[in-house]
């Protein structure tokens, strides 16, 4: 195994998804997915803030319901965007928890340890990133220090920056960035399975529990280009649960004249249920859903078919091959052309989706032998091999590293339009220049709005920056030549400068720290502390609830053997029973509190003296 240097174990692949985060490592020759302590191969990308500690993955979804206003998740739908963007806005209101805007910036409210705590969308990435870590940690029993981590194709600059800034927070190196799909096809070895004239098609559909996106993707000579991406950024697995929650719904309503749908913990209940009965309908014909005392004390049981379940969701599921045409159309390409469908995320297990997509290539075999909820973390795991140095792998050998931007970037001129530097699909790393001047004679200053899009009108794209060359030589309009070069490295991310060429003299500014929205140096030093203390305080916790645990065990213990001291004194069994009511008594009171471990320990020594002194007696008087 290669190591980045002392202590810092090998690099792992970082599935970091909406819903769910995979994470997967290169071992023995093949990439090995970590399942979580709870024995998951993927863990819901979920954190809680509680009175007494924070949690992360299963153990925060599973308490979601009963403490929906601390439970956060969906940061990635946060990271790297404004408050006021539109899509900030319209997912806020489906949100039990609270976001903010300062400066702009979104912050997530939560109540932690009796006490307001604002987060950044990065900061709970991060700690979902250190959870994937501690993953992989305990399945490789070295530290890990070195990862790669995946993003959607459609993620700009700014997205990437804050996914890099979670993992610099999560005290890990982010190897590289790199595009879910591009980490699919990686999987499925699309890159090197044989070489086509003109490169490979590949189309990669990716269906899970909240998100649609469908890319389409050009592999030539281990080059991976985005031709197009589309999608639905609220489409997936919760939709078809939905349509089973409203469907039962009204047979409950039929079957015996009440309505549950006002009720959030029966529909909560009824949603698990559909959940697990809408995995089961994609193997089997037909499956029973069972819940004892749903709602007014009236227990509830149903069969559902898989044909019912399709007709329920037919709409939906048609609506999934119309962005795979979009993006056909936007690639400017025929669906004959396709050398290779790709299924990921976990909805794609629908038989009925499969099939619809595969009429669609008129028959074609899809590429769904791995796990559709492991793909991405697969190949960033394989990424994250070759960039740890496994190079000598021959299975990883060819595998060239290399992206492409999602859009085009460029700056404002004059006029309003946008003066592409960088055209969209441009392999990266890259450095392009262009060569602007002035509009006015002896104009000393000129300001770069940096924009991001396709929109020829610049204010129609994302405006990313703006910063100014200053001191220009003096001379009349048109005169001085300006030449910008914008420089992105391997992860996507970009320092624009300027310069003055007429004077050869240099003024070269960049923006990557100017960026509005992203965190600061000194945030990021700042969460990176905190990141630091919460993990002290999760390991605090873990003992004091172990403490608390080792306490409630002993006296339970003790209690149950009070039947059995029969034969003793009666002022030592009341002594005995004193004892052992007075701790239960205290843990009573101490139920809502986290005490401190050493309070634990002290109760547990009391209680010791006392019932070993007692049962020692009894021993010895030979009563046992
Ligand atoms: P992902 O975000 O890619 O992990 O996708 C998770 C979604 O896939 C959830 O909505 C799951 O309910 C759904 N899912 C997982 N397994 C199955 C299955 N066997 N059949 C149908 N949907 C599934």
């Amino acid at each position: 195994m290669s190591m980045f240097g002392k202590g810092e174990g090998p690099a792992i692949g970082i599935d970091l998804g909406t819903t769910y985060s995979c994470v997967g490592v290169w071992q023995h020759g093949h990439v090995e997915i970590i399942a979580n302590d709870q024995g998951n191969r993927t863990t819901p990308s979920y954190v809680a803030f509680t009175d007494t500690g924070r949690l992360i993955g299963d153990a925060a979804k599973n308490q979601a319901s009963m403490n929906p206003i601390n439970t956060v998740f969906d940061a990635k739908r946060l990271i790297g965007r404004r408050f006021n963007d539109a899509s900030v806005k319209s997912d806020m209101e489906f949100w039990p928890f609270k976001v903010r805007g300062v400066d702009n910036k979104p912050m997530i409210v939560v109540n932690y340890n009796n006490q307001e705590k604002r987060f950044a969308a990065e900061e709970i990435s991060s700690m979902i990133l250190v959870k994937m870590r501690e993953i992989a940690e305990a399945y490789l029993g070295s530290t890990v220090k070195n990862a790669v981590v995946t993003v959607p194709a459609y993620f700009n600059d700014f997205q990437r920056q804050a996914t890099k800034d979670a993992g610099i927070i999560a005290g890990m190196n982010v190897l590289r960035i790199i595009n879910e799909p591009t980490a699919a096809a990686i999987a499925y070895g699309l890159d090197r399975k044989y070489t086509t004239v003109g490169g490979k098609n590949v189309l990669i559909f990716d269906l899970g529990g909240g998100t649609f996106d469908v890319s389409l993707l050009k592999i030539e000579e281990g080059i991976f280009e985005v031709k197009a991406t589309t999608g639905d950024t609220h489409l997936g697995g919760e939709d078809f649960d939905n349509t089973m929650v409203n469907y039962f719904v009204q047979e409950f309503k039929r079957k015996h004249e009440k309505d549950i749908s006002k009720n959030p913990k029966a529909l909560r209940r009824l949603r698990t249920s559909c959940e697990r009965a809408k995995r089961i309908l994609s193997s089997s014909t037909q499956t029973i859903i069972e819940i004892d005392s749903l709602y007014d004390g009236i227990d509830f049981s149903s069969t559902i078919t898989r044909a019912r379940f399709e007709e329920l969701n037919m709409d939906l599921f048609k609506n999934c091959t119309e962005p795979v045409d979009k993006c056909l159309k936007d690639a400017k390409m025929d669906k004959s052309s396709v050398h290779d469908v790709v299924l990921i995320g976990g909805s794609t297990r629908i038989p009925k989706v499969q099939q619809l997509l595969q009429e669609f290539f008129n028959g074609k075999e899809l590429c769904k032998s791995i796990n559709p909820d492991e793909a991405v973390a697969y190949g960033a795991a394989v990424q994250a091999a070759i960039l740890g140095g496994e190079g000598n792998i021959e299975k990883v050998q060819d595998v060239l590293l290399l992206d492409v931007t999602p859009l085009s970037l460029g700056i404002e001129s004059d006029n309003g339009q946008m003066s592409v530097v960088v055209p969209r699909n441009t392999t990266i790393p890259t450095t392009k220049e262009s060569v602007f001047t002035t509009v006015q004679n002896r104009q000393q200053c000129v300001e770069f709005p940096v924009y991001e899009g396709e929109s020829i009108i610049a204010k129609q794209n994302r405006l990313l920056g703006i910063f100014e060359l200053k001191d220009i030589q003096c001379a009349p309009k048109g005169v001085p030549q300006l030449n910008v070069c914008f420089n992105i490295d391997a992860n996507g991310i970009m320092v624009v400068s300027a310069e003055d060429k007429s004077t050869k003299k240099k003024s070269k500014i960049t923006i990557v720290n100017n960026n509005k929205g992203r965190l600061s140096k000194m945030e990021i030093a700042r969460m990176i502390k905190e990141a630091e203390k919460y993990r002290f305080e999760d390991e605090e916790n873990k003992k004091k609830l172990e403490a608390k645990a080792a306490l409630m065990d002993y006296t339970h213990d003790m209690e149950e053997k009070i039947p059995s001291l029969r034969k003793l004194k009666r002022a030592d069994k009341k002594k005995y029973e004193d004892e052992v009511a007075k701790t239960s008594r205290w843990l009573d009171e101490n139920e809502n509190r986290l005490a401190e471990c050493k309070e634990y320990e002290d109760q547990k020594k009391k209680l010791e003296n006392v019932c070993n002194r007692i049962i020692g007696k009894m021993h010895q008087n030979g009563c046992g």
